[in-house]
């Protein structure tokens, strides 16, 4: 392993009338190291107007997404020591720059919001708490830890041909309560996901679930979805 290492990052201040454009950063690697060590390093000792966000370090908090080598990851969770050749850093796709790798989330946070991202009882608020059994739990699992990163929504190419398309993570959460059995809204729920923007813009590219740090599958959410959507236009749709 070199003892240095290249990153070329797309830098762009919408302030500085100049367009986006590559600047080359030469980095002493050392074991161990991430990207988001390395973009630290750049920004504490070389040039300390490189713009990104990050916070936790450790794969919890989504907000070090990034596009690196060709694919979405987390700087926090990628080794150096792991990517080729010159480290290629872009931000988030299809969403407005602030700043370098600062991307302004505020569209991922609408259409978030329209699926109504949160539990909606259907029934009395019980003295406790909502029992739910493990069998009915296991539903949940592998769906339940995304980070809102959103790797997913930059990588899916129908972000980008219909701007309205809810997209991945906002689908794949709302499928989240839709196989909630203490949830009592899917039938609105289905019926939001279910407009000329929901799950069937969905052309089933997969990029959502290859790019995502957790591991969730939101093509198999969005398809979960549909066919609950055309059970529900055919009679056989019967909420949890
Ligand atoms: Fe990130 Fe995965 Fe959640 Fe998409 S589904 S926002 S890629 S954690």
């Amino acid at each position: 392993m070199a003892d240095k290492r290249l990153f070329k990052i797309l830098r762009f201040d919408p302030d500085s009338g100049r367009g986006p454009a590559f600047a080359t950063f030469e980095v002493p690697w050392r074991k161990g190291q991430t990207v988001l060590d390395a973009l630290n390093h750049i920004q504490g000792f070389i040039d300390g107007s490189l713009a990104y966000r990050s916070s936790c370090r450790a794969g919890v908090c989504g907000s070090c997404a990034m596009h690196i080598n060709g694919k979405y990851r987390l700087a926090c969770e990628t080794q150096v020591a792991l990517l080729c050749g010159t480290i290629t850093i872009r931000p988030l796709g299809h969403l407005p720059i602030i700043k370098d790798l600062i991307v302004d989330m505020g569209p991922f946070w609408a259409k978030f919001k329209t699926v109504r991202p949160y539990l909606i009882a259907g029934d009395a608020a019980p003295e406790r708490e909502r029992i739910q059994s493990p069998a009915d739990r296991e539903h949940l699992t592998g769906i339940v830890d995304c980070i809102l990163c959103a790797a997913c929504y930059a990588g899916c190419p129908m972000t980008d041909s219909d701007p309205s398309y809810l997209g991945p993570a906002a689908l794949a959460k709302a499928n989240r309560f839709v196989v909630d059995t203490r949830d009592g809204h899917s039938e609105e729920r289905l019926t939001i996901v279910g407009d000329e923007h929901g799950i069937f813009r969905c052309h089933t590219a997969f990029n959502c679930s290859d790019v995502c740090p957790k591991d969730i599958d939101p093509a198999g959410s969005i398809a979960h979805l549909k066919r609950m959507h055309l059970a529900r236009k055919l009679g056989h749709y019967k909420q949890t």
